[in-house]
């Protein structure tokens, strides 16, 4: 069912409440900020907020305070990187519930923006404790969800607080439902899925899940070695999760009834050990050798893959395509990158590593959409639904 968004609210001169994930990245040594797109992000909804002249309440989490206030986790520095982005004042409250939060939202006059603290500093928001959420949600009038990259929780200020306000879903939080739900509903054929990353194990119920969609799954990355043993194939000291064969054969045996196209890698990377200098060689799938590891997809896969994927009009990718961290075997993964950039399909980037790699590439303007979610990404893709999306409005 659609959400109701932004856009079917009104918000003309309301108090709004914003959720939010301005959970961003903090360099270890300076605490400064090292990567701000998820603030970036968020930006077209409180444009629209500040045009329309709401009175805007900013809610996020950042890090993991469990419960209690943590100096180094205050949102301050993310205020002020906000009021730069956004070229306005945003003003800090001491709190996000409270009587002198109370009095810093009376504060609010039509257009400004409050910037609520750290709302994990108090225990009660991740048990979802329904006092806290609704001394939470008597901020507002309405309550936006943006922070997509939250709505697997149902904690007090992703799901509690639309108990007690009307909720309608943020931008990027529709922009990422359109995205992701478009490609699971109504993709536009042939679809493939490219998955890859360390272990299957994290990746069975995607794996299950896109069996039933799509035309065509390419494995590669650590998860290859599992099929490929399930296969008989010698694996040499590949990361494989034996108590997953079965379930592997079953996958695969899945594959072949549905006619989904399953390819698994030709030839791969193998690296002696698992280090950035270790000898690496290229050999066929065949001809792996019992003391070797698996570390990237060699350039025949790399063509087998392109060739699959030249014909498809939608494709989604999570998962490097081998241990990219390491330069020299990261070549899998980055030309897969290239390859996606260039195609003329509907390409969906999720995940955290295969997301950090597609910005660090400055690829993400030539793709569809890159996901901002992670783990929420993964369990929507899974099919799971997510806790803070249900919680909205539905559209009349
Ligand atoms: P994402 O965060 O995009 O969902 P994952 O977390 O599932 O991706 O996987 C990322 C990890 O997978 C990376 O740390 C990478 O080194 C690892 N990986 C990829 N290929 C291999 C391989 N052949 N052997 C071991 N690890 C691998
Ligand atoms: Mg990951």
């Amino acid at each position: 069912m659609p959400k109701q968004s932004l856009r079917d609210a009104e918000v003309q001169r309301k108090r709004v409440l914003l959720r939010v994930d301005f959970n961003v990245p903090l360099d270890m040594g300076t605490g400064a900020i090292s990567d701000d797109s998820r603030i970036r992000g968020s930006l077209p909804s409180i444009r629209y907020l500040v045009d329309h002249r709401a009175k805007i309440i900013i809610c996020s989490h950042l890090g993991r305070p469990k419960g209690k206030v943590d100096e180094k986790l205050r949102m301050k520095p993310v205020a002020e990187r906000l009021s730069q982005l956004m070229g306005l004042p945003v003003s800090m409250a001491p709190d996000c519930v409270g009587r002198q939060t109370r009095e810093s939202v009376k504060e609010l006059g039509e257009g400004d923006i409050l910037c609520l603290e750290n709302v994990r500093f108090h225990r009660e928001e991740e048990t979802n404790d329904p006092g806290f959420a609704q001394e939470l949600a008597s901020l507002a009038d309405i309550f936006v969800n943006d922070a997509f990259g939250t709505a697997h929780r149902a904690h007090a200020s992703t799901v509690g607080v639309t108990n007690y306000l009307p909720a309608v879903a943020g931008f990027l939080m529709e922009r990422e439902l359109e995205a992701i739900g478009g490609l699971l509903n109504d993709p536009k054929r042939p679809f493939a899925c490219v998955m890859g990353g360390a272990k299957v194990s994290d990746k069975m119920g995607l794996v299950e899940n896109m069996l039933k969609r799509v035309n065509s799954l390419l494995i590669g990355g650590g998860m290859a070695a599992t099929f490929l043993k399930a296969q008989r194939y010698e694996v040499g000291r590949s990361l494989v999760e034996d108590d997953k064969l079965d379930l592997a054969k079953e996958l695969l045996h899945e594959a072949s009834k549905r006619e989904v196209h399953l390819l698994l890698p030709v030839d791969v990377v193998v690296a002696d050990k698992v280090e950035a200098q270790a000898p690496a060689e290229v050999v066929p799938t065949g001809k792996i050798t019992p003391k070797v590891h698996i570390v990237d997809i060699g350039p025949q896969t790399m063509e087998l893959f392109s060739s699959e994927l030249n014909k498809c009009r939608t494709i989604i990718w999570n998962g490097p395509m081998g241990i990219y961290e390491m330069p020299r075997f990261a070549q899998g993964t980055r030309s897969l990158v290239t390859l996606l950039s260039t195609l003329n399909a509907t390409t969906v980037i999720g995940g955290g590593s295969s997301t950090d790699i597609v910005r660090e590439m400055r690829l993400s303007d030539k793709m569809t959409h890159v996901s901002t979610g992670g783990g929420a990404t993964l369990e929507f893709l899974e099919g799971i639904p997510l806790p803070g999306v249900e919680a909205l409005l539905d559209k009349m």
